[in-house]
């Protein structure tokens, strides 16, 4: 099996499906791909791309640093991006590294420690990437789409309960984690999660359609303790029309079990 298990188009990475879209950090091919085929041999289908050997890439920011103040400060989004979210991307090559030296090598001593950081590292990588895309200026995020709005009442009665119940999921995530509203392709549903750290508490199936990120380097530089205050400003700042845009790839997703 390759370094990325490929669902149809989907990633699964620690428990979730991620939706690869453009500006996602989307795995890359390494710079010595497999073996490309003859000219005369038809093109790869896309079973056969899903093979690819891959690295993690940091994404850059789709906004300036500073577009979601005053609710996100731009030294806090800043330091967030350039330096936690490399740190993930940087984790996850690593440990696809390690565990490539060890199938090489047949030493699988450590497979525990690096399977445990690849998990840690490309969650947190792909949680990064949706939370950054999932977020627009004030005022320019649109509103959730008719689909999404009728599904959002018809799973959690209407958008301000859907948003109190993931407003307390991430309100009261034990330590460092996410709030997280996902789509579930295995009984066509909608969930709202908590992770701890980036990967534990998931529900395999569910695709992420958007993420708040609660570990204190989110918010601390401006809300110190105060957590509930960041989860209700972040609410300024979400783009429904990706949001929107997710929920109707993650529809098309069918056939899981
Ligand atoms: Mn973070």
């Amino acid at each position: 099996m390759n370094r990325r298990a490929m669902l149809g188009g989907f990633i699964a990475v620690g428990g979730y499906l991620f939706l690869p879209m453009a500006g996602c950090g989307a795995p890359k091919p390494l710079a010595t791909p497999m073996p490309v085929p003859p000219a005369s041999a038809p093109p790869a289908t896309p079973a056969e791309e899903m093979m690819m050997p891959t690295e993690f890439s940091l994404p850059p920011l789709p906004y300036a640093p500073d577009a979601l103040e005053p609710h996100l400060d731009a030294q806090t989004l800043k330091l967030h991006h350039d330096m936690h979210h490399k740190g993930y991307v940087d984790g996850a090559n690593a440990a696809l590294k390690a565990l490539e030296e060890a199938r090489n090598s047949g030493d699988y001593k450590l497979v525990d420690h690096w399977s445990k950081k690849l998990a840690f590292h490309a969650s947190g990588h792909l949680l990064h990437s949706l939370f950054w895309t999932n977020m627009a200026p004030s005022g320019k995020g649109g509103a959730p789409s008719k689909e999404l709005a009728a599904a959002i009442s018809s799973f959690f009665g209407d958008l301000d309960k859907m948003k109190a119940q993931m407003s307390a999921a991430a309100r009261t995530v034990e330590g460092s984690g996410w709030g997280i509203l996902g789509y579930n392709p295995f009984d066509q549903s909608l969930a709202i999660l908590q992770a701890e750290n980036h990967e534990k508490k998931a529900i395999w199936s569910v695709v992420p359609l958007l993420v708040v990120d609660v570990w204190e380097h989110a918010y601390y530089l401006k809300y110190q303790n105060r957590r509930a205050d960041f989860v209700t400003a972040w609410w300024n700042v979400v783009s429904w029309d990706d949001v929107s845009k997710r929920f109707a790839k993650a529809r098309q997703f069918k056939g899981l079990v």
